[in-house]
């Protein structure tokens, strides 16, 4: 093991802020959205509305318009675009992202059921007769079948009783024929979509958000990412054990006190080892950046992450990023209560030792089963000393009922309050296992705390 290196706490420039708000982009997403459906009623659709089979192809055609729309936004949502994160955090686009995902793929299913029963019924044909003549004739319409299918293989593997069954890479990689899909369907709109075939401004416009997505999808997954990687030439310079089944990895590089990054905030780290380049794993940093290093603390849980706890000292680094939202920007109280659980502890420790507050301002709350299970003991009692802060342990599984009121319950609404009676009128920020987050939320909500004071951070998607 390299010895740790020493630092030299250097001030690092702040990530830009791009000033998007959620509303806007929800109004522009919006307005695209009502910009289709005129054009759709531009094109005849409201005039196909006479009769039986009009009216389904009508409807059949103003899904697939809705859906391919669909399918590009969740590319956006998705691209990991800074000013998306700023405006929602990566929590809320992921959580969009499914439902949407999902709606998309019943859009698309629509579009070929609504016309092939249009034409049936405008014909006087069977559906099956209808749907050869379809496939047979119209330009790509086969390119575009095999891109539904596809459609349906990423719903299908998304739903939770398959996502539980797959690996996380195997479900990612199943993820991203999304792509394939989306691309394979492209033709067939412009050949045979009634809306572009003898419109210009249509296919122009239609074009254009395609090529708007794959821009963003290239400057913000590829290019920025390539750049970050480039400039600071990340590697691994120490891998420190700091419990069982739990390590911190130090990261060396070139110029980062030019490396813009904010304590709270992660990035997607890829190890460029023979078995661990194409894996890309989000780790939140678990030192406040100070110029001179970076430190993940990374918990073992599964075949990444063990692979990670054993990487040599010199591996080089891809990273993305840096993304989240559960930063001090968010802060909107003088008092804060950082709540941690379990690994949650890696960002809350950086944002101890970085969140500017008077002695007294600052509480750690660092939930655990085990105290085998604390991780940075010494530094959180030495950061508290140093910063006048309050570190706090509440160690003890949950007994008793599940209402938080539980006299077992060493962390339910009553605890809460006992540990910080104030606690409404501060900042929370919350990071550790799912039914942890869930549970304190909850009572969080019931002692009052606003939701614009909660900034959480979850380690799934
Ligand atoms: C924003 C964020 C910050 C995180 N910060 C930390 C941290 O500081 N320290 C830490 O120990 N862990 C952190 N995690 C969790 C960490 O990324 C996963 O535990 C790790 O990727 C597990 O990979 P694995 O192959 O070992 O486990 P697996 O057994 O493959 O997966 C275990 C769990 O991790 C999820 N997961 C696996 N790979 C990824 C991925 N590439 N992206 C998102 N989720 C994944 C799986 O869905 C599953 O729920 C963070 C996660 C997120 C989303």
């Amino acid at each position: 093991m390299a010895a740790v290196p020493a630092a030299r706490p250097r001030p690092v420039p702040l990530p830009r802020r791009w000033g998007v708000r959620a509303s806007e982009v929800t109004a522009l997403l919006v307005g695209n959205g009502l910009l289709i459906v005129l054009m759709w009623a531009r094109h005849g659709g409201l005039d196909e509305l006479d009769t039986p089979g009009g009216i389904l192809t009508a409807i059949g055609q103003l899904a697939g318009l809705l859906g391919t729309w669909l399918a590009l936004v969740q590319l956006v949502l998705m691209g990991r675009s800074p000013w998306l994160d700023e405006a929602f955090g990566m929590d809320r686009l992921a959580w969009w992202h499914r439902w949407l995902g999902f709606t998309t793929v019943w859009l698309i299913a629509a579009h070929g059921a609504f016309t092939i029963a249009g034409y049936t019924l405008t014909d006087g044909s069977s559906p099956i007769a209808e749907t050869i003549t379809i496939l047979g004739t119209f330009p790509f319409v086969l390119w575009s079948l095999a891109g539904f299918a596809l459609f349906v293989m990423v719903g299908v593997t998304s739903m939770r009783a398959a996502r539980r069954r797959l690996s996380y890479e195997t479900w990612f990689g199943l993820h991203l024929y999304a792509y394939l899909a989306i691309a394979l369907a492209f033709l067939h709109q412009l050949f045979t979509g009634t809306d572009f075939i003898h419109d210009p401004i249509a296919v122009g416009y239609w074009t254009s958000l395609y090529l708007l997505t794959i821009a963003l999808v290239l400057v913000f997954r590829v290019g920025q990412p390539a750049l970050t990687s480039w400039r600071h030439r990340l590697r691994v310079s120490a891998v420190v054990p700091e419990a069982p089944g739990v390590v911190s990895i130090y990261l060396a590089g070139r110029d980062l006190d030019r490396l813009a990054v904010r304590s709270g905030q992660y990035f997607v780290f890829r190890f460029l080892t023979r078995d661990g380049w194409w894996r890309g794993h989000p780790f939140s940093l678990s030192s406040a950046p100070n110029g001179a290093w970076l430190r993940i603390t990374v918990k073992v849980l599964g075949d990444g992450s063990a692979g990670i706890a054993r990487i040599p000292v010199g591996t080089r680094v891809f990273v993305e990023g840096p993304y989240g939202v559960l930063t001090g920007a968010r802060r909107t109280r003088a008092r804060v209560t950082l709540i941690a659980g379990g690994i949650g502890i890696a960002p809350l420790r950086a944002l101890l030792e970085s969140l500017p507050a008077n002695p007294g301002d600052l509480t750690l709350i660092y939930r655990a089963s085990h105290p085998l299970d604390l991780v940075f003991r010494d530094e959180l009692e030495q950061l508290a000393r140093h910063r006048g802060a309050r570190v706090l342990y509440v160690i003890g599984h949950r007994g008793g009922g599940h209402d938080g009121h539980a006299a077992g319950d060493p962390f339910g609404t009553q605890a809460i309050r006992r540990l910080v009676p104030d606690i409404a009128s501060q900042d929370v920020y919350l990071c550790g296992p799912t039914g942890l987050m869930q549970a304190v939320e909850g009572h969080l909500r019931e002692l009052g705390l606003p939701r614009g004071q909660l900034h959480a951070e979850r380690f799934a998607y």
